[in-house]
């Protein structure tokens, strides 16, 4: 590429919305042979809401969403939000709360106070029940049937036995399936990386025709997930938001973050998409082609 066809395609990105903060970015989105997409808050809204919330024999129903709520309201997790929003709207008063801790990948846990008594707290995905040793069985099929809905099925336990099943449901964006599409029009394969619960990363990657994806992935795990697409495919181009996606931004070959996302993730990227828009993705991609050459 010559300085001038680099400066004409920058020019061109930034009418379209697209920032590129390297001036090799152009270069390596032409490259690159799969676009690997975080889900939350890329694919989908990241504003996600309670849906579902059973309860085991015994639990109920206002006194134990209102001390899940407690907890939760000291997270700063999208699933946090959506539980603390079901209690406010039900007008629960929350308890108050010691001790908080947030175990990254596996939920939250706290010690309520409760008129002189205490409680502890915990919150999180099936595998978080699993390390305290509790089983979730009783709940199999309430979780496989949100699951296949799309939905996040997470657990509660209080005082060390476990209370309820909760679900939590996001919204992909109305930009997301076209710009799949496009993308699959370029001619790349498109993968999606995500910490959510592996039966619903598959129901949301069905429903999108997204051609791979990697599931209950802790943050360092993206960067190794990127490292297998690489492998398989070749030159691996990545999505991101979140403050989770900074590692995986640098790893990649290429890395894009969405400019509505937080100041880590932007810093971070070689191209900076201006608004929440994913067709910037294969516009992103199409403009390298056009500036470059397209090498297929
Ligand atoms: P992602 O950003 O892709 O959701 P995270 O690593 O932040 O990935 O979270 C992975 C999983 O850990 C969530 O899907 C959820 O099951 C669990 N988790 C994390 N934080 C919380 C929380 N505050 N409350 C309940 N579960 C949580
Ligand atoms: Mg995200």
């Amino acid at each position: 590429a010559t300085p001038t066809s680099i400066m004409v395609g920058t020019g061109r990105g930034a009418e379209l919305g697209i920032l590129f903060r390297k001036g090799q970015a152009l270069q390596s989105l032409r490259d690159a042979r799969v676009v690997a997409v975080d889900k939350t808050g890329t694919l989908t809204e990241g504003k996600p809401v309670l849906t579902d919330f059973e309860l085991a024999a015994g639990f109920e129903r206002a006194s134990s969403l209102a001390a899940i709520a407690a907890v939760e309201a000291q997270s700063e997790h999208p699933i946090a939000r959506a539980i603390v929003q079901a209690a406010e709207q039900e007008q629960l008063v929350l308890p108050s709360i010691a001790q908080f801790e947030s175990i990254t990948g596996h939920g939250v846990r706290a010690r309520l106070q409760l008129q002189g008594a205490e409680q502890t707290i915990e919150v999180g995905a099936d595998r978080f029940m699993a390390s305290l040793g509790l089983s979730v069985a009783q709940f199999a099929e309430t979780a496989n049937r949100l699951a296949r809905e799309g939905k996040t099925p997470l657990y509660a336990a209080i005082d060390g036995q476990l209370a309820a099943i909760i679900a939590v449901a996001d919204r992909i964006k109305a930009s997301t399936p076209a710009a799949i599409a496009a993308l699959h029009a370029l001619g790349l394969k498109v993968a999606m990386l995500t910490g959510d619960n592996a039966q619903t990363a598959q129901a949301i990657a069905a429903q999108l025709g997204i051609d791979e994806v990697k599931a209950e992935v802790l943050p360092e795990g993206k960067v190794q997930a990127l490292r297998l697409l690489r492998q398989q495919y070749g030159p691996v181009a990545f999505v991101g938001d979140g403050i989770n996606d900074a590692p995986a931004l640098a790893e990649a070959d290429v890395g894009l973050a969405i400019g509505t996302g937080t100041d880590v993730a932007v810093e971070t990227a070689d191209v900076v998409l201006m608004s929440g828009n994913l067709q910037g993705i294969p516009n992103a991609i199409a403009l390298s082609q056009a500036t470059i050459g397209n090498i297929r």
